[in-house]
């Protein structure tokens, strides 16, 4: 039987998939999916024909535009094989509505791409997203393999496959406490070296609960792994500097990239966590589970399995609209008075767990470094929204940038360590231009795998 979605459905959907569940050849040690295993105890973690099939056909009837994409995540995917993939493609085929195209997206750790996952990488037009940290004492801090080896020299392996065979991909960063303190030497890594044009960045927050599981986002701390919030900000701005002098139109950071959408008016930044709601952006899980978000896979975000119930009639749910509309209502005072709202939105309410300065709760954790961010980058932005609106080459903001902020170095001379730093970000100076890397480690003292949590690593 045909399925109709409901009259006020939504036109589209986006759906991460995990066909492994959150099983990982790798164990890095920040990652927080690990726990997630602990949701199906004894589960092999692998999706069945059955759930695989029905997936796709309610995504495509889901779907109200010509447009699909079939997002792939893990745990790490790639462990399912190709011929389950090879599976997906051909179900696709089978579903398609006339004039539908599909966009295949898969995010990985690279360990295990070869000269066989290139090839169909390429033929069937996947946006592949690969995780890597840095430069390799940056990557191995965290990113080890299950006996606590580093794995930049694999991931490297993986992403020279890509290249090889002009696979479209981007690089994510996972920005934790160690890295979070190195921006332009990644950056200039990628840019100069592995000659990518394509970053995201995410910031490691992990909330540390009571029980040491993280199956519940729960309490206020989080482990010394995860990036400090003005380090954050931070790390942006070092990047958006060099970025905006540099490589406008060349280099593509997606939070500048939808921050730039923001300054610009434009209805979505692209970016969920500048969004003003949630609850179209949902994950399934290898058996069929859909949860409300990939960041609230836990047992009171379970909306129910595909199998039992249509994926767009559970978008539908009043508990699912509710939860996307939390992230709108719930934001304290604080937040609905900032003047950066506009492009911050107070961020996702995963990481919404400190109080403000009132003493209300919601506030993001991440929210001085948002702050100091936005505020470094609005002139910029500002002459940047000009140039696009008077249809010049983007190219132009650089040299229009240089010549405004070029009084900036001798700002920055004259400022002393306590004094706002003189590029507006709202950080003192010596958190922000004033700031200078601390002497390379010899050896990271970071590669602590957690001694609460099993080794299951995420992409
Ligand atoms: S909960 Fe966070 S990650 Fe999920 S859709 Fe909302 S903003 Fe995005
Ligand atoms: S910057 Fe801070 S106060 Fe402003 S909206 Fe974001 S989280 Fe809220």
């Amino acid at each position: 039987m045909t399925y109709t979605p409901p009259k006020n459905a939504p036109p589209r959907i986006h759906v991460l998939a995990k066909p492994s569940g959150a099983t990982c050849n790798l164990a890095c040690s920040y990652c927080f999916f690990l726990d997630k295993e602990l949701l199906y105890p004894n589960s092999k973690f692998r999706m069945s024909d059955e759930v695989l099939e029905n997936y796709i056909k309610q995504l495509i009837e889901s779907h109200q535009t010509p447009q699909v994409t079939v997002a792939w995540q893990g745990g790490e995917p790639t462990l399912m094989g190709l011929d389950f993939f090879r599976k997906a493609i051909a179900l696709q085929e089978k579903y398609r509505k006339p004039g539908m195209t599909f966009e295949n997206t898969i995010q990985t750790n690279g360990t295990l791409l070869n000269d066989e996952w290139g090839e169909f990488l390429k033929e069937n037009n996947f946006l592949v997203g690969i995780s890597i940290d840095g430069t390799e004492r940056l990557h191995n801090a965290h990113r080890v393999d299950k006996g606590g080896k580093g794995t930049f020299n694999r991931v490297m392996r993986g992403l020279k496959i890509l290249q090889k065979y002009g696979v479209e991909f981007n690089v994510l960063v996972a920005v934790n406490r160690v890295n979070a303190d190195y921006p332009l030497e990644i950056y200039k890594f990628f840019r100069d070296e592995v000659k990518v044009d394509w970053l995201q960045f995410i910031p490691v927050i992990e909330r540390v609960n009571p029980d040491g599981y993280n199956i519940y986002n729960v309490g206020d701390s989080v482990t010394p792994r995860s990036v400090r919030p003005e380090q954050f900000g931070r790390f942006l701005i070092q990047i958006f500097d060099e970025w905006i002098l540099n490589d406008v139109g060349k280099m593509f950071v997606q939070t500048f990239e939808a921050t730039a959408r923001n300054w610009m008016g434009m209805p979505s930044s692209g970016m969920c966590v500048f969004e003003e709601t949630c609850g179209l952006g949902l994950a399934m899980e290898h058996n069929g589970d859909l949860y409300s978000c990939d960041h609230f896979v836990e047992p009171d975000y379970l909306l129910g399995n595909i199998q039992d119930m249509h994926m767009m009639d559970m978008v539908m749910l009043e508990k699912q609209i509710e939860f996307g509309m939390d992230k709108r209502d719930g934001l304290p005072k604080y937040c609905q008075e900032c003047e950066v709202r506009f492009a911050c939105k107070g961020e996702c309410p995963k990481n919404r767990f400190l109080t403000t300065p009132s003493g209300e709760a919601g506030l993001n954790y991440l929210c001085v470094g948002w702050k100091a961010f936005f505020h470094r980058v609005n002139n910029p932005l500002k002459a940047l929204v000009a140039v696009m609106r008077s249809g010049r080459p983007v190219e132009e903001v650089m040299g229009i940038v240089a010549q405004a902020e070029a009084g900036f170095q001798d700002a920055f001379n004259e400022a002393d360590a306590d004094d706002p730093c003189p590029c507006e970000s709202g950080l003192i100076f010596k958190q922000c231009h004033g700031w200078a890397p601390p002497k390379r480690r010899k050896k990271s003292k970071a590669n602590t795998k957690s001694k609460m949590r099993p080794p299951v690593g995420r992409s």
